[in-house]
Formats: structure tokens, sequence, C-alpha cells
């Protein structure tokens, strides 16, 4: 069996988790195509966080008290860059990540695409799974804020860490999205898959951009293989995080049915056909959807791995 999963950070690389352990016992292949909206050049760093945290989490490096980044990081960087007053000092930039962001810039600017700086990263990592960016092109998530009466677009990591997602907000854009490409591979992945798992990442700003990409919403919303997503939507807050902000800035509902109905039905024009809501929500209906109920709290591996039972067994490929 062939397994395609569309991830973002956090929520993605715990899933993830799960989808590898069943994957193992199952005999699947399991292909990640993971959010690049995120990723941004701070002190001549590329730096692309979703990627990371499912590199880190997979590959057994990251630090799950924090939930992104590396277990027993330091910051002497990142204090000696505040010492200099060198701007922004709201983003987190640990010292082993560094190293990390040093060989990812060193690749991109010698000219290798995304796709295989993700690639030779991972010969370290080795996460047990192919990891590709949603796009190797620029695919960048931007917010459209008010300050003070001014309209103005700024970078998604400046919104949401150093804004904490509190200012007015008009809508996203994902700049570059419509142009872009999906990265070297990641269409052939989902030609081949047997089916396509949508992660509990957050719809707008992890799942959105990976879907902007044309090419790639429409070989998932078109494609032979079953699409099932998993609801990061428990009642009516995301089990972590700040999703809600995102979804209230597009005017859609918090709760499983909300975010059900953004990613909508194959039938009815959508990228769904399977729908996952906690056991809490059951009866919970999305048109078009069928829609199953069990418990989604990713706790540990064995949890996750439950879900994506429930996934694939959704899907009908179990
Ligand atoms: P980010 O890119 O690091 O923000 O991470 P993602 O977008 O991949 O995932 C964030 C989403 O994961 C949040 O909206 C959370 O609600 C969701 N999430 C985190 N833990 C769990 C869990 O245990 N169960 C479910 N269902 N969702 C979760
Ligand atoms: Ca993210």
């Amino acid at each position: 069996m062939r397994i395609v999963v569309l991830a973002g950070g956090i929520g993605g690389a715990r899933f993830l988790l799960g989808v590898r352990a069943v994957a193992r016992e199952v005999g699947a292949e399991v292909t990640a195509v993971v959010n690049v909206g995120d990723d941004v050049t701070l002190h001549g760093l590329r730096i692309c966080p979703d990627l990371d945290s499912v590199m880190y989490t997979l590959g057994g490096g990251a630090d799950p008290e924090r939930g992104w980044g590396r277990v027993g990081e330091t910051w002497t960087v990142k204090e000696e860059l505040a010492a200099y007053g060198a701007e922004p000092t709201w983003f987190g930039l640990g010292d082993k990540d560094i190293a990390t962001h040093l060989v990812r810039t060193r690749m991109l600017d010698a000219g290798y695409p995304l796709s295989a700086v993700t690639d030779a990263l991972c010969d370290r990592w080795q996460p047990g799974i192919r990891v590709l960016p949603a796009s190797d092109d620029r695919v960048e998530t931007h917010a459209v804020v008010e300050v003070d009466g001014v309209t103005k677009a700024i970078h998604f990591q400046e919104w949401w860490i150093r804004h904490r997602a509190e200012l007015p907000t008009q809508r996203f854009v994902f700049v570059g999205a419509e142009t872009a490409k999906p990265a070297a591979g990641v269409l052939d992945a989902l030609a081949a898959a047997d089916v396509v798992l949508v992660a509990p990442s957050n719809p707008v700003v992890s799942v959105a951009p990976i879907l902007a990409v044309p090419a790639v919403r429409e070989a998932v919303a078109t494609g032979k293989a079953p699409v099932v997503g998993v609801s990061p939507i428990i009642g009516t807050a995301p089990v972590r995080g700040m999703a809600d902000k995102c979804l209230a800035v597009v005017g859609v509902e918090c709760s499983p049915a909300g975010v059900g109905g953004l990613f909508g039905a194959r039938s009815a024009g959508g990228v769904l056909d399977g729908w996952l809501v906690d056991e809490s929500d059951a009866g919970v209906e999305v048109p078009g959807l069928t829609v199953h109920a069990r418990p989604l709290w990713m706790t540990d591996e064995a949890a996750t791995g439950a879900i994506v039972r429930a996934a694939l067994s959704v899907a009908g490929v179990s």
C-alpha cells in the first residue's frame, strides 16, 4: 500500500509517527507532502519550520515539550544576535537548529531545489518515510493586517509569533502559489497513492497552502485514491495552538463540522471523501462526507496509530 499524507508542522509530525508505525506493520510506503507556507528567510538563513518539525520528530531529534525545534537546544547565537540589536529577535533560532538552516541555505544558494535539500538533510535524520516539500517554488503565507490604520501584508511567522495572531486581519495570501509547481516527486506520489490522508494540521495555514499549489489540489481532488482527513479541532477548540484564530480570519466556525466543510467533499469540488472527528463529536455531519467518530488525541504512538487505522478503514483500504 502507498500512503500520501498532507502535513503541517507539529500536528502533522505527530500524526506521521502513527502513520509510520502502521505502515511498518502492514508494509506500506509513506510519503509526506509538507507545507512550505511558513518558510522564511531570517538573518540570511532559509528556515522551513514544518519540514524541520517533521524531520526532527520522525528522526528522534525534536523537543517533545516545546513541540518544535531540537531537544537539548541552546540559544547562544540568538542571544548574541540580540546583543547586536539584530532584528528580528522574536523568532526562536536555536544553535543546533541553525546548523540545519546553514546547510539548507548553502545548498539552496548552490542551486539545489528544496526537495533535494530536504532529501540531503533527511540522510542524517532517517525519518523512515519520504519527506517532500509541497513545492520547490516560493509559496509563502502572508497575513493582510491593519496596523495604525494602514493595511499591509506581513509574513505569517511575524503574524503568528511576534503578534500572537492578535492583529486585526483581513485575510491570508499564499504568495507565489498560483504559479507554483508541485515539488519533484509530489505528483508521482499522488498518482501512485492508494490513499491520501490529511493530517490533523492547521487547516488554514498548513493544509490550505499545500492545496493552493494548483496541480497539487487538482491531483488530490481528482485522483483515484480516496482522501480522508482527521480533524485538528475537538469540540470548539484546537487541540493545541491557535488554529481558532486562523479559522476566524477566513470566517469558518472552529468546529469539526466547520473544518470538514472548509475542505469540502470531492463530489462537490472539495478534497475529501471521509472525515474523522473525535468521539465526543459523534453525530457531526458534513454534506457529502463519510464522517466517523473515534478518539483523536495523539497522546502516544499507539493512540495515533489507532487514528491512522481508523482513517484507512474510512478510506476502505485497510
Ligand atoms: P504547526 O504547523 O506546527 O502549527 O502544526 P500543524 O499545522 O501540523 O498542526 C497544528 C494542529 O494540530 C493544531 O490545529 C492542533 O489542534 C492539532 N493537533 C495537535 N495535537 C493534536 C491531537 O492530539 N489530536 C488532534 N486531533 N489534533 C491535534
Ligand atoms: Ca506550520
